[in-house]
């Protein structure tokens, strides 16, 4: 039985428990009273509300006076203007800082615990919240309510979260010397290695455009270890896969609106062009990061930081951008005497592509 069977059974087991809260629940607090770890419990409970013995609320909350004016029990339903009738303003809906998310039992499975299947909500406990924008960083959530994004004419504001785009360097002449069936199978065993980095370092995968891949973070320093993590498995495979494929990387945390584009969820704007822009300036094997996500790693305790090293810093002018945006190069620091190797590699690779 997979980890996340074993979540889903255990979290059955203990909605039909009769007595226990099994209304209003928060996801740190029920994490830490099944003793599994919170983002594991995320994606099961994904599939529990798809399964019916959960549902979900967006409970939303005014930045203004911090009360509730009301809920939405799927992004479909959400509005990205909403009006608070205790403090009468009305806020642009950001899923960061107005939405927590909470959990409750489903009435069938109320009523198969018995105890008149009166809701037994979750009271007085300070665990913290989970906001709504935690959900979109769950890859279960992706791929069981990705269909159930925002209506067509709303967007729903992010105030901050981290893009990861990567792509392939010199995948052409790959595709060329290899022939397609053969490139397109390492380039699937890529999209493996990267969704595997990806999900270990909490992050989730939007979309794959081409050979490139788009991902989203809750920090800087998750993504750039995702990044670097998956350019060391490819280095270490490169025997097994019959060729080193080379990643380029680009990280860039901000503002951005989750969307519904191509009938499915979608992040869109500021964030995401500049990340997407961002890549475009990685040599392969380095990551390019803007201030803020280098802002994140150094935020970052010594234990969890990256092990990276800024090998150049400069102004660029991305296309689509008006003002010239801060970069760094970024390479990992495997052991001491990596510094000198990768830098090595990478005068190659500059001399190569100029
Ligand atoms: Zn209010």
């Amino acid at each position: 039985m997979n980890a996340q069977q074993k979540i889903i059974d255990r979290l059955r087991e203990y909605l039909l428990v009769p007595g226990e809260p099994d209304a209003r629940l928060k996801p740190k607090w029920l994490a830490r009273r099944l003793d599994v770890p919170e983002r594991q419990l995320l994606g099961a409970l994904a599939h529990c509300v798809r399964d019916g013995l959960v549902e979900m609320h967006w409970e939303v909350y005014c930045p203004v006076c911090g009360r509730s004016p009301g809920e939405f029990g799927t992004l479909k339903e959400a509005h990205s203007k909403v009006e608070c009738t205790a403090c009468e303003s009305c806020f642009d809906l950001h899923l960061d800082r107005d939405v927590r998310v909470t959990f409750s039992a489903t009435e069938s499975i109320r009523r198969l615990r018995g105890s008149g299947g009166v809701p037994q909500a979750l009271e007085g406990d300070s665990e913290a919240q989970t906001r709504g924008l935690d959900l979109l960083l769950i890859p279960s959530f992706w791929e069981l309510f990705s269909g159930e994004a925002p209506a067509d004419d709303e967007s729903l504001h992010i105030g901050r979260v981290t893009i990861l785009f990567t792509d392939l360097r010199g995948s052409t002449a790959m595709y060329q010397e290899r022939g397609d069936p053969r490139a397109y199978h390492m380039v699937r065993e890529h999209f493996a290695i990267l969704g595997r980095c990806i999900d270990r370092n909490h992050g989730s995968l939007v979309k794959t455009i081409g050979d490139a891949v788009m991902a989203s973070f809750a920090s800087g320093a998750e993504a750039v270890r995702a990044a670097h993590d998956a350019q060391a498995e490819l280095h270490a495979q490169a025997q097994s896969m019959g060729a080193e494929l080379v990643l380029k990387a680009g990280v860039h945390s901000g503002a951005c609106l989750a969307v519904r584009l191509n009938d499915r969820l979608d992040f869109f704007g500021g964030a995401v062009n500049t990340a997407a822009r961002v890549q475009g300036l990685s040599l392969g094997n380095d990551v390019v990061v803007t201030d803020t996500v280098l802002a994140d790693i150094e935020a970052e305790r010594i234990e969890n930081k990256p092990r990276v090293r800024v090998i150049e810093s400069f102004n660029a002018q991305l296309r689509g951008i008006n003002a010239p945006v801060r970069v760094h190069r970024l390479i990992e620091v495997e052991a001491e005497t990596a510094p000198q190797h990768y830098l090595r590699r990478l005068a190659c690779q500059t001399e190569a592509i100029s």
